[in-house]
């Protein structure tokens, strides 16, 4: 076979990789759902001809989306993420034997059920008996769930579609009511070069309604530009304070305890959006 998958990354931009197989392709009710097996990152998974996660750096997002918090909070015992159905977060989660609950909330099962299928590496953690799957809108859930986790997990698709409210103002006041008295939250906060404007107003909203927020840093290959954002708010707990060790049992390949740091310092032009 010789095909390319290509990303419209921007309306001026894309990314093309070479393509050996295509595993999966349907229309779910909420998007179109594709698993393709390509060169340069192995397998991948599309939605909406955007790429989600691949193979080949798909631990970069997954480690910094979940040890940046769970290593900053002292005692987080529950835990949600929001989207994420690839599991590849929840996995990352569950690694934390101090974790006593889970729940993924992913508006779309069928991508759960692909990834189950394509990507058994990527979706490992959620056969884990502390994670339990919930499959509903990520912005309603939160609304009904009072005072009850310590850290929540942004893992959404770009704003676009269902995704879009989960990068409102409304949103992260629901997440604040959502977590616990000392709790945090994450967030993907999309790219420093080509979406300035949306993590510009999601830094300044977060910042309205907690005491504390920081945007940090990953590089993620497959994605607009490589450099990918993602900002914290939290109640109490400062990451830049962070007094945990970085257990070999987590067995990153990309985050350490000098990587959690370093991943705060930003870049002039990126501190600029936090001003
Ligand atoms: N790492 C990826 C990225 O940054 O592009 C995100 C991966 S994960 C597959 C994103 C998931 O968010 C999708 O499966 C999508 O169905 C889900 N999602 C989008 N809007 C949602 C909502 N309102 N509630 C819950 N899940 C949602």
């Amino acid at each position: 076979m010789n095909s390319w998958f290509t990303e419209l990354q921007t309306k001026d931009m894309a990314l093309s990789c070479r393509v050996t197989e295509i595993l999966h392709r349907e229309k779910t009710p909420y998007q179109e759902l594709a698993v393709y097996n390509t060169v340069p990152f192995g397998r991948m998974l599309v939605l909406d001809d955007i790429i989600q996660t691949t193979m080949v750096d798909e631990f970069v997002y997954h480690e910094m989306i979940v040890h940046v918090g769970l290593n900053t909070h002292p005692a987080p015992r529950r835990v949600l993420v929001i989207g994420g159905g690839d599991g590849g977060t929840i996995r990352e989660v569950v690694k934390h034997q101090e974790v006593e609950r889970a729940a993924l909330v992913e508006i779309d099962g069928r991508v759960i059920e692909a990834a189950r299928k394509f990507l058994p590496e990527i979706s490992s953690g959620l056969t884990d008996p502390r994670v339990e799957i919930i499959v509903d809108d990520g912005i309603s859930y939160v609304e009904k769930n009072k005072n009850t986790y310590e850290m929540i997990i942004i893992d959404s698709t770009d704003p676009i579609g269902a995704a879009t409210g989960l990068f409102e103002a409304a949103f992260y006041r629901n997440v604040a009511e959502a977590l616990t008295e000392d709790g945090l939250f994450v967030a993907q906060t999309e790219s420093p070069f080509f979406n300035r404007d949306l993590i510009r107003r999601a830094y300044r909203e977060v910042a309205e309604i907690f005491p504390l927020t920081r945007l940090y840093l990953a590089n993620i290959p497959s994605y607009p530009g490589g450099l990918w954002t993602f900002t914290l708010g939290s109640k109490r707990h400062d990451p830049l304070k962070i007094n945990k060790p970085v257990l070999a049992s987590l067995n990153t390949k990309y985050y350490s305890l000098e990587v959690h740091k370093a991943a705060f310092t930003l870049p002039p032009f990126v501190a600029a959006l936090t001003k």
